[in-house]
């Protein structure tokens, strides 16, 4: 098949111009999807259960009557579990352990000191008490968002972990219960879209106000997350999948043909590019990419993909390579090179790098063990993958010895008077011990 895969170089005229076109994405900017979910969030807020069987008998084309219909026991989770095969929930679970394995690392513990006056500083590290998890399940199903999602919560501590699953025209996927129950989930619900994030947010008569929204999901879901952000915390916008390869030319082209098709079989959204500075290696990969693309079940959607956001980048060396890179800060970036340690170095934004030739994405996809929900969209250069971290947060703690409060006192008291507040002044200096 053959494929019209946009081609430019860094040398030629007007270069910054075309990668920022390439690059360009705004994934919340449409006006009437806007519209659409302030009404659905309004309404789920105003009415709750109501408004949520309603929205998801239209949207998911459902004929939920209860509300209790809304919920996936413990034991329905068991069972679906039951039903999947042998060698996939084998996977399911050594995939769970290698990611809890990994974000054990990440956690953070509280920390304190103590000052020669007795004072005692420090930070205090608490886990988030409700957290709502989101997994996509309108046009596929995303057993691994389900353990990447939930893996860093439970190593966290997180006191109650709520799902939410849209299930179109009732069919419920047994790999994702499968999944859920393997990471530990608390309750399910089958509800999705705006409806779902609004009824995590606020809290209806079933589904618990959760303090905290997590996980991926289409224009729907991420325009009402924004929406929600403040009466909830939520970990990120995420935008189409991308994945910048950049490859020296000694990498076999069909493994990085596949590589860019890992992406591409996402949505027609995805992005995926390649960066080389050997001419001849990219005009093989694209070879490859329209030999190989025949044999793909999702050919249409690949073909879409790489058509609308894909690219070759023809580079004059690897350091100019690294250059853009950093301006791409890709959700993945894959080091198809000799010495990927060395130039991965050079590397200040990516959302997660995947170093040398042996080292496919879709390996971090699934089971190496970092998380694969990602910053997209060029926002790598202010943001991480999602983490512990993410489901922790950090109090201060001060305790002042009598000589500790009279110290600081000294240094509070004109800082105060500097900023006219009186009573603060006032306070700090209650405390200056008599004849220091
Ligand atoms: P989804 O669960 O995100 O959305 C389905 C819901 O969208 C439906 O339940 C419905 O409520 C709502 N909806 C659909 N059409 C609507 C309309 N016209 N009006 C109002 N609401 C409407 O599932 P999806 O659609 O399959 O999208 C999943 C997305 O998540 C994809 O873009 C996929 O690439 C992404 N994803 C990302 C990651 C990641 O880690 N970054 C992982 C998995 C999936």
């Amino acid at each position: 098949m053959n494929l019209n895969i946009r081609e430019f170089s860094s040398c030629s005229d007007g270069f910054r111009n075309e990668l920022d076109t390439l690059l360009a994405w705004d994934s919340v900017s449409d006006a009437t999807v806007h519209t659409t979910v302030a009404d659905i969030v309004e309404q789920v807020r105003l009415k709750g259960d109501d408004a949520v069987i309603e929205f998801t008998n239209r949207f998911d084309r459902r004929k939920v009557a209860l509300s209790s219909e809304l919920e996936i026991s413990k034991e329905e989770m068991a069972l679906a579990k039951g039903r999947v095969s042998t060698d996939l929930v084998v996977s399911l679970e050594a995939a769970a352990k290698r990611v809890y394995d990994y974000h054990v690392r990440q956690k953070q513990p509280s920390w304190q000191y103590q000052e020669d006056d007795g004072t005692v500083l420090g930070q205090k590290v608490t886990p988030l008490d409700r957290v709502g998890v989101y997994v996509p399940g309108g046009k596929a199903a995303y057993p691994s968002s389900v353990l990447m999602n939930v893996m860093p919560a439970k190593v966290a501590g997180v006191g109650e972990i709520i799902m939410v699953v849209p299930t179109p025209d009732g069919f419920v996927n047994d790999i994702v219960l499968a999944a859920a129950y393997i990471a530990g989930v608390d309750r399910v619900f089958t509800i999705g879209g705006a409806q779902a994030v609004a009824a995590l947010a606020y809290g209806t008569e079933t589904i618990p106000k959760v303090d905290k929204i997590v996980g991926p999901g289409n224009i729907y879901v991420a325009t009402a997350k924004k929406m929600v952000f403040g009466v909830v915390g939520i970990d990120m916008i995420a935008g189409p999948s991308e994945i910048l390869v950049v490859c020296d030319g000694k990498t076999d082209p069909d493994w990085i043909a596949m590589d860019l098709f890992s992406q591409a079989e996402h949505d027609e959204d995805a992005q995926s590019i390649l960066i080389s500075p050997d001419l001849a290696f990219i005009k093989e990969v694209r070879l490859s990419m329209e030999r190989l693309i025949e044999t793909q079940s999702r050919k249409n959607i690949i073909k879409a993909s790489l058509e609308g956001r894909g690219a070759f980048i023809h580079v004059k060396d690897m350091d100019e390579a690294m250059d853009i890179a950093n301006v791409v800060a890709a959700e993945h970036l894959e080091l198809s090179i000799d010495e990927p340690e060395k130039w991965a170095e050079k590397i200040r934004h990516a959302g997660a790098i995947f170093m040398g030739r042996h080292t496919p994405e879709a390996l971090g996809d699934y089971c190496a063990g970092p998380n694969h929900v990602l910053p997209t969209s060029g926002t790598a250069r202010f943001s991480s993958p999602l983490g512990v971290y993410d489901f922790q947060k950090r109090s201060s703690m001060i305790y002042c010895s009598p000589e500790g409060a009279s110290e600081l006192a000294k240094i509070a008291s004109p800082l105060a008077r500097g900023e006219s507040l009186e009573a603060h002044a006032m306070s700090a200096e209650y405390r200056i011990l008599k004849g220091s």
